[in-house]
């Protein structure tokens, strides 16, 4: 199975699509990579980065020869980009894309596409909260999940070449159907990234006094919410608007279930509470064994000792330096 690619086309160059280009490039997956952007800001960054090798703002002229293109723009964008590079993409090029949610790119770009082009949806469950070309490293998908799923009767070889060439910037592969796809992420991605969303905003509601305790005070849980709720809000505010079905459905059960874990606080029922958090510390230990997260305390985050301390105290034979 030939895993190279003549061109790779990425149109979009943020957090996933410069960590594709520099993995590609890294793994020699690839002989050429265009680049398009929106802006020209953006574009020159990624020239100033040495991310590809042609860079334009013109999407069409980007997938033009291109034997595999990437979308690695926000899914709200997908439309007006596939319209405009319908045209220009080669026969039996694999038109592929990144976007957290599949089954609206499958509604919105599928009928868009020539015939003869391999389209093969796909989502790599990678990513941080920071965005824009300098954003990406090469490890980005290193031992991380990417999701394909392409419609059944797609080209069987051109699913396989992609699944090798996700394989060789170091992911592992599944291939789902884009429905199933939307309801796991809507429980593992989306509905925690509302209720990080939430929560830091409800904070911030709380009026200026409170708001700088919460932000003197953000040890642990809150600390790790605003992480997550520091993430691109174009990119989220378009997951919303695609996969309202799944992420309704998923909020639907959290809030039954918050209403019993609120009945617990409320009554004082201590062995419901400790069941439940009994349970949920088991899975994330499975995440660990899965490879997943860090078992390192605090996700790895250095800590720093505290400065030393004059305590006054002269030792007998003077208090001097001790090394
Ligand atoms: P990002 O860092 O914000 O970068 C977005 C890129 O898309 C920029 O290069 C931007 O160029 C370009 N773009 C925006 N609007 C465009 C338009 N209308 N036409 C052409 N290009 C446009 O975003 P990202 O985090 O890489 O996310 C990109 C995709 O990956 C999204 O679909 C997202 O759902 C998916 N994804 C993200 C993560 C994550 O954790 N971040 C994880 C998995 C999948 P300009 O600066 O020129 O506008």
């Amino acid at each position: 199975m030939s895993v190279h690619f003549r061109k790779l086309a990425l149109i979009g160059i943020g957090l996933i699509g410069s960590s594709i280009a520099l993995a590609a490039k890294r793994q020699g997956l690839v002989e050429v990579i265009s680049i398009a952007t929106r802006r020209q800001e953006t574009l020159d960054e990624a020239r100033e980065l040495g991310l590809g090798d042609i860079y334009t703002l013109d999407p069409a002229e980007a997938v033009r020869g291109a034997d595999l293109v990437i979308l690695c723009a926000p899914v709200g964008a997908y439309a007006d980009l596939a319209r405009a590079i319908g045209p220009a993409l080669e026969p039996g090029a694999i038109l592929s894309d990144v976007g957290s949610v599949k089954r609206h790119v499958h509604e919105v770009v599928g009928p868009l596409v020539p015939e003869g082009v391999h389209f093969i949806p796909g989502h790599p469950m990678a990513g941080t909260e920071h965005s824009g070309p300098s954003a990406g490293f090469a490890e980005l998908f290193t031992g991380r999940w990417c999701m394909l799923t392409p419609e059944p009767d797609v080209d069987r070889a051109a699913v396989d070449r992609l699944v090798a060439f996700w394989k060789g910037l170091g992911s592992n592969v599944e291939l789902m159907d884009a429905a199933h796809h939307d309801l796991v992420v809507a429980i593992t991605s989306h509905v925690p990234h509302l209720i990080a969303y939430n929560i830091v905003g409800t904070a911030d509601d709380l009026g200026n006094v409170t708001k700088s305790e919460v932000i003197k005070f953000s040890a642990g849980g809150f600390r790790d919410f605003t992480r997550i709720a520091a993430s691109d809000p174009v990119m989220w505010r378009d997951v919303f608007l695609t996969n309202r079905d799944a992420v309704m459905e998923m909020l639907g059960r959290f809030l039954e279930d918050l209403s019993v874990l609120q009945r617990a606080v409320r009554v004082g029922d201590g062995p419901a509470l400790e069941a439940l958090f009994t349970r949920t510390r088991a899975i994330r230990r499975s995440i660990i064994d899965a490879g997943q997260d860090s078992s390192a305390p605090d996700f790895g985050r250095p800590h720093e000792a505290p400065p030393a301390v004059d305590t006054g105290f002269v030792r007998e034979h003077g208090g001097g330096d001790d090394a």
